[in-house]
């Protein structure tokens, strides 16, 4: 890879363009080490990307960056819907919204650690996991829709946690402009079971410690301490999202091709924002970002009950939740002037730097909070937004994988594995053992690194370092 970029800065790079190619500038955040070990395939998708319409600025890759459907995941590209700008279900991906949801807790991890096994099981019985786990609501298709129009709001109108959890979600918990008439009826009938549940393979609900403070001002705000115990839940909008994904993809080529609009691949299907195809996507792809994010505060609410269970004196405060597959209209500079673009994050969360209006209060000075996921036997990172970022506010979501699925399991044993990682003092519990090989942490690149690099290239500055010590995965 190195071979074929040129280095602006030691963390910066860019793709330089062949003769002729009218594709706007790629952008890759990252060090050399991670470059280097990054699948070829990003540099040719991230062109590609650059080529779409009314693309503003240039596309970029986070330091996680790998292969994706179209776009690659890590990937970050931002459009002027005035300009005939794209949106692109491929630069969202199929898990619309997935996201983490951290909570703090107010238990120390060595005064808790004597039931962690316990916990385990309890949480494991709990949170609803794996492919086809059904969860313990059943929404006719009337209440389906309050979803997907309210988001965590409707969910805690239900009784799913608390007012002040919403304060902690991006946009309170509930994003405008969601059409749940322009979702299938496959789509809803696939969420149906589905409300409360985590899902598959990368998904999981972990508790973590805080193990180091890199920033104690910044931690203060986000109420976090060293020995402290807390929990992220990793997940998205399920069979729906996945299903508005594959019934866009479709309608998005059709649109494309009857616009004439060129795909230098099939997957980076795409429609003006301004078409009625754009608009009919983003509709949807709205209705899908309120189901993710009820979604996580129903799950916030099933964790909170199983830490009262073992732990009476708990209590668990949302510090954010934020969401790592989206397209949003948000405003940016760009060359001093102030406009509204649609973002695409892919694999990217936002992070708001100090001061933007959107923050809660209590984090205005210091930044959003942001979460970078490792892998379930090695660690995450909790970072801070920067004024910084030149990235239309966008950051890693997490190590990122360094190899595939298929070879994973020809390296690891998922049985042999969860031995292992008990005897390094972390408990995982799972219904598929293929599902744990797959999620090996050598499978993921080193998250000490990424967070690192994302620091050093002034995109989110770290704040805490996770140690995981129980990990339900799906
Ligand atoms: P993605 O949304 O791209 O599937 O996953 C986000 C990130 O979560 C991955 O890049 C990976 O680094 C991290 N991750 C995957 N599984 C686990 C896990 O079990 N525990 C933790 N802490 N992180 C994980
Ligand atoms: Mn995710
Ligand atoms: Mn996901």
């Amino acid at each position: 890879n190195l071979q074929q970029l040129q280095q602006l800065h030691t963390y910066l790079w860019t793709l330089p363009q062949a003769s002729g190619d009218k594709r706007a500038q790629v952008l890759l955040y990252g060090s050399a080490p991670l470059l280097e070990s990054m699948d070829d395939k990003v540099l040719e998708q991230i062109a590609h990307v650059a080529a779409l319409p009314g693309l503003v600025g240039a596309a970029i890759t986070m330091p996680d960056a790998h292969w994706g459907y179209g776009f690659p995941i890590g990937g970050v590209a931002a459009f002027d819907a005035e300009q005939g700008g794209i949106i692109s279900a491929g630069g969202v991906g199929f898990d619309i919204s997935c996201g983490i949801r951290c909570l703090r807790s107010n238990l120390d991890a060595r005064d808790a650690a004597p039931y962690f096994n316990q916990l385990a099981d309890r949480l494991f019985a709990t949170i609803p996991a794996g492919v086809g786990e059904e969860g313990q609501i059943n929404l006719n298709p009337k209440q389906l829709d309050q979803v997907l129009l309210g988001g965590a709001q409707w969910a805690v109108k239900q009784g799913y946690g608390d007012l002040a959890d919403l304060d902690y979600v991006e946009e309170n918990g509930c994003v405008s402009g969601a059409v749940p008439g322009n979702v299938s009826e496959l789509a809803k009938k696939r969420q149906r079971g589905e409300m409360g549940t985590l899902g598959s393979g990368n998904h999981y609900l972990e508790v973590q410690v805080v193990e180091r403070i890199y920033d104690n001002v910044t931690a203060q705000a986000f109420g976090l301490r060293e020995g402290q115990l807390v929990i992220s839940i990793h997940c998205g909008s399920r069979g729906l999202g996945h299903q508005i994904g594959t019934d866009y993809l479709i309608m998005l080529a059709k649109a494309a091709s009857r616009l004439g609009i060129h795909l230098p691949d099939r997957e980076l299907a795409c429609a003006p924002i301004k078409s009625p195809e754009g608009q009919q996507y983003l509709g949807a792809m709205n209705a899908a970002i309120n189901c993710a994010l009820a979604n996580r505060q129903i799950l916030t609410h099933l964790t909170r009950g199983t830490f009262a269970e073992i732990y009476p004196q708990a209590s668990l405060e949302t510090l954010f939740d934020i969401s790592h597959n989206t397209c949003k209209e948000e405003q940016h500079e760009v060359d001093g002037k102030t406009r509204w673009l649609h973002v695409h994050r892919k694999g990217a969360t936002r992070a708001f730097a100090p001061g933007h209006p959107r923050l809660p209060t209590r984090y205005r000075d210091v930044g959003q909070p942001v979460i970078i996921g490792g892998s379930m036997g090695t660690g995450s990172y909790i970072l801070a937004g920067t004024s910084t970022n030149q990235a239309f506010a966008s950051c890693s979501h997490g190590a990122g994988r360094a190899m595939s699925r298929n070879q994973a399991l020809k390296h690891w044993d998922g049985r042999t594995l969860i031995n292992d990682l008990e005897r390094q003092g972390i408990l995982i519990r799972t219904r598929s053992m293929r599902g744990a090989a797959e999620e090996a942490p050598g499978a993921y690149k080193d998250v000490d690194q990424v967070a690192e690099v994302t620091e050093q290239a002034g995109l989110a500055r770290r704040v805490a370092f996770l140690r995981p010590k129980v990990c339900i995965k799906g």
